[in-house]
């Protein structure tokens, strides 16, 4: 089960870059966001943006959101 990522273009006010899945409540405007890709979980996708942003960080409720889901997809 893949899901698409985005990365928060804009950094939190403790200067980490939040990483989301399409769909999230606090996913920021598309202007705002940049596209990661599609990948199994979040871990995944952090992997990509820690690449470009090193201080990213997944969202608390996509963090959840997956921990929830994963038994359905394993
Ligand atoms: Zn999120």
């Amino acid at each position: 089960m893949h899901r698409y990522y985005c990365l928060n273009k804009n950094a939190q006010t403790n200067g980490v870059h939040e990483v989301h899945r399409l769909g999230c409540r606090f996913l920021p405007k598309s202007e705002h966001r940049i596209n990661l890709g599609l990948f199994n979980n979040v871990q995944e996708a952090i992997m990509k943006a820690l690449k470009t942003h090193p201080s990213s960080k997944c969202c608390p409720s996509c963090l959840e959101y997956d921990s929830k889901n994963k038994h359905y997809f394993s």
